[in-house]
């Protein structure tokens, strides 16, 4: 397995306040990572570090280029989409539009295709795609910001919680077609989560961020028997 994402060192603050103390974690080629943590932890902060939206120190390298100190824009050229947390959709264009803007970079004839193609993956997009995208449900809405996101072609998705504001059922039905996606198109992913049960359920690793740092990693197998991550996370 090559390395896609190899973090070192990741320092992250807002003005004064650091609240990234020097991270260390990968992501392999085809592989969903996890980051658990509790509220304030830095979950969302590390993935705003990978995508240039703060002030960030350390080594950051994705897919043969060294990024910290990169543009978002120029971060999200060489393949990183980041679905914010609180979805990422222009609420007063349709669903279409939507997926359309996901592809704005691309010069390829594909684009067309690519919509028909998240169309099927997310069959209720396509039954609203002349809708609004503000008047869609929460899941609806977060399976858009999914799509469009995925509209790019990017290499890695960054996932900011997913779950956050969906019901149960619609969150099980989200991760079961980003496991689907993981598995069967190799999508590289890393996706910051409070629900650890459904997140450890499809990811293969995953780290546990406390106060800023790393302080348990493993595989999900690992970090679902282990016995602090249990109590914290999985309330067994
Ligand atoms: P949650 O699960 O509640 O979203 P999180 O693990 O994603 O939490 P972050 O949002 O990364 O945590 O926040 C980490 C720390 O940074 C917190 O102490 C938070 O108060 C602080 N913080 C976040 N955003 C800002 C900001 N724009 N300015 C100053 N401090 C911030």
């Amino acid at each position: 397995m090559s390395v896609l994402l190899e973090v070192s060192e990741l320092r992250a603050s807002y003005g004064a306040v650091r609240v990234l103390h020097g991270l260390d974690f990968v992501v392999n080629e085809g592989e969903a990572v996890v980051i658990l943590g509790a509220n304030g932890a830095g979950k969302t902060t590390t993935l705003r570090a990978l995508s240039g939206m703060v002030e960030t120190s350390g080594h950051v390298h994705f897919d043969g280029h060294s990024i910290v100190g990169s543009r978002s824009e120029q971060i999200s050229r060489i393949g990183i989409a980041h679905v914010p947390q609180g979805r990422g959709t222009i609420v007063d264009l349709t669903v279409a539009e939507n997926l359309r803007i996901g592809a704005y970079r691309r010069r390829d004839r594909e684009v067309a295709a690519d919509i028909e193609r998240w169309y099927d993956v997310f069959p209720k997009l396509e039954a609203r795609a002349d809708q609004q995208a503000g008047n869609l449900s929460g899941g609806e809405q977060q399976m858009l910001a999914i799509a469009r996101a995925l509209m790019s072609r990017p290499k890695l998705v960054l996932l900011d919680e997913p779950s956050l504001g969906l019901a149960p059922i619609v969150t099980q039905e989200l991760f079961r077609t980003l496991g689907e996606l993981n598995h069967t198109e190799g999508l590289s992913m890393l996706i910051v989560e409070q629900n650890a049960n459904l997140a450890l359920g499809i990811g293969s690793r995953g780290y546990v961020l406390e106060t800023g740092s790393i302080v348990v990693s493993g595989t999900t197998d690992e970090l679902a028997g282990d016995d602090g991550v249990r109590r914290a996370y999985l309330g067994v």
